[in-house]
C-alpha cells in the first residue's frame, strides 16, 4: 500500500447540486467506478478459461447494483434464503446460484431446492443430512460441496477472519474424506466441490498463496482415495484501498487471479470459481451525509453529521476506516471529530481528522462504503433507512 504522505489529497467527483435536492442522509453508488470494476474482472479473470466468478451478495444487495453484476455475468454467492430469493428477482440464473452459511434453515433449504440452485456449500454432517432428506422429499437431488476450514490465518480485523481452527464456519480438514463419503452413501446429495473462504478485507497476497498450498495438499489427499472434485470454491476476501479510493477506485484484480493461477493447481476438468463481495463494490459507494452542527468541545471541535452508525456500522462495529470529504466547502483545513447523533459513545466515524473548514449544512461524503453499508443499516433510533441513488439515476 501506498503511504499517505505520497498521495496528492484530491477529491472524490460529485454530482453536488443533485445531492442537494436528496434527503441526508443516502448512499450514492457511482456506476463508472461500478462497471470499471466489473470490466476489469471479466477481463482479469477472462485470462484463465476455468475461472468462475460469483458475487458474495451480502456486501450488498441493493437491486439496481445486483440487476449491473448480474448483467455482467457473474454468479451469486448466498448465505441466506433471503439472499438466494434476492438473487432469483434481481435475475441471476438459478445455476449461478450458490447457497453457504453454518445454519442454514429448513425453509431456506426449501426455497433453494425449490429454484435449483447450482450449488450448497455444506457446513456440518447434520446440514448434509437435512438436505439430504429435503431433497429426497422432493424427488430432487441436490448439488453439494464442503466448506473445508483450511486452518489458514488471514492478516486482518479478527472479526473477519474466518479461515482458523477455532472460528466456527466449515469442516475440519481431518474430517473431510468422512463428509465426502457419508455424501457418496446418500441418494439425494451430490458432491461436486471443495469450499474455502479465510476472510474478508486482504491486503495480503501471500494470504492467498497459503490458501493455494493448502488446497493443493487437500487435492493430492484426495487423489490417493481417487477423489476429484468438479470445482474449487476459494471464497472472495480480496481487499480495497480505504484510504485512496480516488487514486484506486479498482482494486489489483489482475494480481489476485494470477495468483491463484501460478499456485493452485487444477486437475483436468476442474474450474476454480471465486466469491468476491468487497473487492467488487466497495469502490463505487459513499455514504453522503449533511452537518447538523458545528460544535465547539473544550480542546476540539465536533462536526455531527445526521448520519450516524444505523447508517453505517463498520466503524463502530470493527474500527473501520472511512475516508471522509467535506464536498462543500473549500476552506482552510481545520481538525475535526466526526461523529453522529446516536446516544452511544461508539457513534464516531472519524477523530482528528482535518477536512475543509465545516459549516452547518454542508454536504460530507464518507467513501469506500459500498460494501457492508446500506446493507447492513438498521433502523436503530426508529430512524429510517437511509436510500440508495445511483449516479445513472441522478444524471
Ligand atoms: C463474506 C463471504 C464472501 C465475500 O467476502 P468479501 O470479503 O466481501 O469478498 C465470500 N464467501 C463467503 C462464504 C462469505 O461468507
Amino acid at each position: 500500500m501506498v503511504s499517505n504522505s505520497t498521495i496528492p489529497m484530491i477529491k472524490g467527483t460529485f454530482p453536488i447540486n443533485k445531492f442537494q435536492q436528496i434527503e441526508t442522509p443516502f448512499y450514492y453508488y457511482d456506476m463508472a467506478v461500478l462497471r470499471q470494476t466489473l470490466d476489469t474482472i471479466r477481463q482479469e479473470a477472462g485470462k484463465y478459461d476455468n475461472f468462475v466468478v460469483h458475487y458474495a451478495v451480502k456486501a450488498n444487495a441493493n437491486p439496481k447494483i445486483l440487476r449491473v453484476i448480474r448483467e455482467a455475468g457473474l454468479g451469486a454467492d448466498c448465505v441466506s434464503g433471503g439472499e438466494v430469493r434476492a438473487s432469483v428477482e434481481a435475475g441471476f440464473p438459478n445455476n449461478k446460484i450458490v447457497y453457504a452459511g453454518v445454519g442454514k434453515t429448513d425453509k431456506e433449504i426449501n426455497y433453494s431446492l425449490d429454484h435449483d440452485i447450482f450449488c450448497f456449500n455444506v457446513e456440518s454432517i447434520p446440514e448434509l443430512e437435512v438436505i439430504n432428506e429435503l431433497a429426497e422429499a422432493k424427488n430432487k437431488v441436490a448439488h453439494v460441496a464442503f466448506r473445508i476450514n483450511p486452518d489458514v490465518g488471514a492478516h486482518t480485523h479478527a472479526n473477519i477472519t474466518t479461515g482458523l481452527a477455532e472460528n466456527k464456519f466449515g469442516i475440519s480438514m481431518e474430517d473431510m474424506e468422512t463428509v465426502i463419503e457419508r455424501a457418496n452413501e446418500l441418494k439425494n446429495v451430490k458432491f461436486v466441490g471443495l469450499h474455502f473462504h479465510i476472510g474478508s478485507q486482504i491486503l495480503e497476497m501471500n494470504d492467498f498463496v497459503a490458501l493455494c498450498n493448502r488446497v493443493n495438499e487437500l487435492q493430492e489427499r484426495l487423489m490417493k482415495r481417487h477423489i476429484i472434485c468438479e470445482h474449487i470454491n476459494v471464497g472472495g476476501g480480496l481487499g480495497v484501498d480505504y484510504h485512496h479510493p480516488n487514486h484506486f477506485p479498482v482494486p489489483n484484480l489482475a494480481e489476485y487471479f494470477a495468483v491463484y493461477h501460478k499456485h493452485l493447481r487444477l486437475y483436468p476438468g476442474q474450474t476454480l470459481h471465486f466469491e468476491l463481495g468487497r473487492a467488487v463494490v466497495a469502490q463505487c459507494g459513499s455514504l453522503i451525509s449533511r452537518v447538523t452542527y458545528v460544535k465547539k468541545g473544550t480542546n476540539k471541535q465536533f462536526a455531527i453529521l445526521d448520519a450516524g452508525f444505523p447508517d453505517l456500522i463498520r466503524p463502530a462495529l470493527y474500527q473501520a476506516y472511512h475516508r471522509i470529504e467535506n464536498l462543500t466547502s473549500d476552506e482552510a483545513e481545520e481538525t475535526y471529530d466526526v461523529v453522529g447523533p446516536i446516544c452511544e459513545s461508539s457513534d464516531v466515524f472519524l477523530k482528528a481528522v482535518d477536512l475543509n473548514k465545516a459549516h452547518r449544512g454542508d454536504l460530507f461524503a464518507l467513501r469506500s462504503a459500498g460494501a457492508y453499508g446500506e446493507i447492513m443499516a438498521s433502523g436503530y433510533n426508529c430512524r429510517e433507512l437511509p436510500k440508495g441513488y445511483t449516479s445513472e439515476e441522478l444524471v
